[in-house]
């Protein structure tokens, strides 16, 4: 009976992984036709603020991403099948030295670092010829390397204690290990979200509070209206790596701070700072970042709950083509197999992600000039080169952003409604 049962699971997990694969290929290049049925004309909304060349860019740059992308969805698909069905993660489960929680920690690790060293290549060749390419990238190869190395060292220091932490909780709370293993994990979380934005991400980049005595006054009445603090704003070095330009909202309690690129701040007008600004406010305000971490909080107790159906069911582990019955195992298989299946509930994700940026638009609409929003994202798109079309299928799939078309027209509605409200 478990033999038949570890036979189905496998049976369907190689076919998800197919199935997953070729849908995403063609979601790619649905995408790909739907941006080149586009390429010779600006749809007629756009016209009037976006050059056909800047049109045309943009769909070459998003093109190249998304044809690099294709290579890179088949080379997945293939790490996949050597991991799993070909045995790649048993093997090297049974080639890790040491015994016990040693074992356990030295699996991960060693199956971490073998997937970091063979992606390096996607990222030199996505920094360094294909950003490069569209005028894109400002990192040097020294940067590349120091930004690799800190990002190791971090994922070692926080990281491999937490692994011990976890496996130990495995081997000595027994049947309700997965109650504590949940909180430790959660706890673990929050301080990072909290630590993220004084001590992590100023390892990497440069943060300045925001300048200048006018865009100032003005960004301290926004902030002060929405009931934040002034000090909470800061200005961010990103043209160090790159040219794109963009803002967040990031960070929770007396921790919380919005964070414009410097690129941002260079290309944008007044009021188009202060319209993008109130948007990320609005973000802020409709506490977005609580309710995203609640709803993570709930599919994370699943998943623990889950894992602890599931811990000691030798159909599991050799359903997805692994006959060691071990903790290490099991994380492996939770934060890398069941990928697979979670792909089909991605887009509910996307879509409440794109409900929240309209909340946030209706927002920053009230609290700045609508049209000044408007006209700081289509510099944004022009800018960054992102296509004002997409793939309506793609976009479900994928797009945490509403497409540029939609966002806009629910914006004009806004300064259609407040012109009539300035009437008589
Ligand atoms: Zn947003």
């Amino acid at each position: 009976m478990e033999h038949l049962f570890s036979y189905y699971t496998q049976v369907t997990f190689l076919s998800f992984i197919i199935i997953n694969h070729l849908f995403e290929v063609y979601l790619s290049r649905r995408q790909v036709a739907a941006l080149e049925r586009h390429r010779s004309e600006v749809p007629q909304e756009f016209a009037a603020d976006l050059s056909l060349a800047d049109h045309q860019r943009a769909i070459s740059y998003a093109t190249a991403k998304l044809r690099l992308g294709q290579w890179k969805l088949c080379w997945e698909a293939g790490l996949l099948l050597y991991w799993f069905p070909l045995r790649g993660a048993e093997k090297l489960y049974v080639a890790v030295p040491f015994v016990d929680l040693h074992k356990e920690v030295a699996f991960l690790v060693a199956f971490t670092a073998v997937q970091m060293v063979i992606n390096i290549p996607w990222a030199v060749y996505g920094t360094f010829v294909l950003e490069e390419r569209f005028g894109f990238n400002r990192s040097t190869p020294r940067l590349f390397i120091l930004d690799r190395l800190k990002g190791i060292a971090l994922g070692a220091l926080f990281g491999i204690p937490l692994l011990y932490v976890l496996f130990f909780v495995f081997v000595t709370t027994g049947r309700w290990w997965w109650v504590v293993a949940f909180l430790v994990l959660t706890g673990f979380q929050l301080f990072l979200v909290w630590l993220y934005p004084t001590l992590i991400a100023p390892l990497f980049n440069k943060f300045t509070p925001i300048e200048g005595a006018e865009l100032k006054d003005k960004i301290e009445a926004l902030v002060r209206r929405a009931g934040f603090n002034a000090r909470e704003i800061f200005v961010m070095d990103a043209s160090r790596r790159s040219s794109h330009g963009n803002a967040y909202f990031t960070g929770f309690g007396k921790n919380k701070r919005v964070v414009f690129f410097d690129t941002l701040l260079r290309d944008l007008k007044t009021g188009e700072v202060l319209a993008i600004l109130a948007h990320e406010l609005g973000h802020m305000k409709l506490r977005h970042i609580p309710k995203s971490l609640l709803t993570s909080l709930c599919l994370s107790f699943l998943g623990f709950w889950l894992m602890g159906e599931l811990a000691h069911q030798n159909w599991f582990y050799a359903g997805h083509f692994i006959r060691a019955v071990s903790p290490g195992v099991l994380f492996l298989l939770f934060t890398q197999a069941l990928s697979v299946y979670t792909f089909w509930p991605g887009p509910l994700g996307s879509w409440i992600s794109r409900r929240r940026e309209f909340e946030a638009d209706a927002y920053a609409a009230q609290e700045a000039r609508p049209e000044d929003l408007i006209s700081g994202l289509l510099r944004l798109y022009r800018e960054n080169a992102s296509p004002v079309v997409t793939d309506r299928l793609y976009s479900f799939f994928y797009h945490s952003h509403p497409p540029a078309l939609e966002r806009i027209r629910r914006l004009e509605s806004f300064v259609k409604g407040q012109a009539r409200e300035r009437l008589p």
